[in-house]
């Protein structure tokens, strides 16, 4: 057993469907994700901190910067859709470690190899995840 095998703990659910290849596949197409996420993350800050400053002011002062605070309205939207996603992305590898990966969190119904290598951090079979977007909220 080296240290870097643990850093890639995973189990496999007996229930999934998956195998151990299979799950070790989309743990690297998960870490890769994440991996741009993050440096993806720290370029928008960097765009937005770079114009924070003039934004504070612009609001005050009206029509002339108004695009300024559009693009950083932008940024920050960027940014929020990245933090839902990286959250989704390393709950999907908790899930990996956890042995729970491929199991629908709602009804715990195997979400299907199928399903997963669309959308790998998929957390919900697809009936649950139609019922969710029929029922907003819920
Ligand atoms: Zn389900």
């Amino acid at each position: 057993m080296s240290a870097s095998q643990s850093d890639n703990k995973l189990v496999v659910a007996p229930e999934s469907g998956l195998n151990e290849t299979l799950v070790r596949g989309f743990q690297s197409r998960l870490q890769a994700a994440l991996k741009d996420l993050s440096a993806e993350d720290h370029d928008l800050r960097q765009k937005l901190a770079s114009d924070e400053v003039a934004t504070e002011h612009a609001v005050v002062d009206g029509a002339e910067s108004a695009l300024s605070v559009e693009s950083n309205l932008e940024v920050i939207t960027q940014i929020q859709h990245e933090r839902q996603e990286m959250g989704d992305i390393l709950a999907a590898l908790d899930r990996i470690t956890a042995g729970e990966y491929g199991l629908c969190t709602e009804c715990g119904a195997p979400i299907g190899e199928a399903r997963l290598s669309v959308v790998p951090e998929a957390s919900h079979c697809i009936d649950c995840q139609e019922a969710a977007e029929r029922h907003p909220g819920h």
